[in-house]
């Protein structure tokens, strides 16, 4: 694996655990957000998961403390110089990814390739804003990124094999396994699964059963790990929001429409697990 430094923007729920998976992996991860104080709470974060794994014995102290030294939280983006790969990890919000793009594109090496973890948007016109859009991929993770085997390798159109082959080894390398899937709203994954969660909120909002029946009608009814409703709250309502209204728009179809419970969770600032309150209340 020859990327050694590489550069994650947005320590949220997403970006901080995929940087923690990187450090474990051997590789030094700048870790970039807009405060301090999303950082501090990123790294908080990270730690107290490194710590988990600790007590359950799948890593030593050794390998996290090595893991945490690895990782150099900041605000500036000059340190993006010196990385083999950027993993924009922010908001999903397509003017505010564009413009991080943008300030990426400003700062890295030519040989430096910029991916984006975005759950829905186009990869293809998210590639548009760089100045090498041969080197622009998405590399979708899936939440919680520690647990989770896989990551879709999605190609824009613009997309060079080079950079595609270096996505699956990078992949490979911090022990996940990689599909690729063409440039289309929500993917794969997210296509099939994001519509199932909105239905389940659709049938809240139309009171056809508590969120809690709900969930325990999908897991035993269908063998599914954790409910849509809870699910919900480990994505982020926001992040629910913002995919839910990509679909609606990028497939111009109502089915796609998010519900109106949603958007004044949202607009009530109740964005799930990240919040402390969502469908459930999280101490
Ligand atoms: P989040 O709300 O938990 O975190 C987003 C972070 O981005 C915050 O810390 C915020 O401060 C930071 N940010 C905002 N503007 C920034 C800027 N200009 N520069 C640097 N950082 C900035 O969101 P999340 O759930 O981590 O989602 C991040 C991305 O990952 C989104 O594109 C989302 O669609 C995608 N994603 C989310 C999930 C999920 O289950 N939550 C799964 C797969 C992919």
């Amino acid at each position: 694996m020859s990327i050694q430094h590489i550069a994650v923007i947005g320590a949220g729920t997403m970006g901080n655990a995929i940087a923690q998976i990187c450090a474990l992996a051997g590789i030094n991860v700048a870790l970039l957000d807009v405060s301090d104080e999303a950082l501090e709470k990123g790294v908080a974060t990270l730690t107290a998961n490194l710590e988990r794994q600790v007590r359950k014995e799948s890593i030593s102290p050794k390998d996290k403390q090595d893991a945490l030294a690895r990782i150099s939280p900041g605000t500036d983006y000059a340190v993006l110089s010196a990385a083999g790969l950027v993993i924009e990890a922010a908001t999903e919000n397509l003017e505010l990814k564009k413009r991080i793009l943008k300030q990426i594109d400003s700062v890295v090496s030519d040989h430096c390739i910029i991916a984006t973890n975005t759950s829905s948007l186009s990869i293809t016109e998210l590639a548009a804003v760089v100045t090498q859009p041969s080197r622009f991929i998405g590399l979708h993770f899936f939440n919680p990124v520690p647990l989770m085997a896989l990551v879709e390798v999605i190609r824009g159109i613009q997309t060079s094999d080079v950079t595609h082959a270096l996505a699956i080894k990078l992949a490979e390398h911090i022990g996940k396994s990689a599909v690729t899937v063409r440039n289309s709203p929500g993917f794969v994954v997210n296509r099939i699964l994001c519509p199932m969660i909105n239905e389940a909120i659709f049938v809240l909002q139309e009171g056809l059963a508590c969120a809690k029946d709900i969930d325990t009608g999908m897991q035993l009814g269908c063998n599914h790990p954790i409910g849509p409703l809870a699910l919900a709250d480990l994505i982020g309502l926001d992040t629910m929001l913002a995919i839910m209204e990509s679909f609606h728009q990028g497939f111009d179809d109502p089915k796609y429409r998010p519900p109106q419970l949603l958007k004044e969770m949202v607009a009530a600032g109740y964005l799930g697990r990240k919040s402390g309150r969502g469908f459930y209340i999280y101490q």
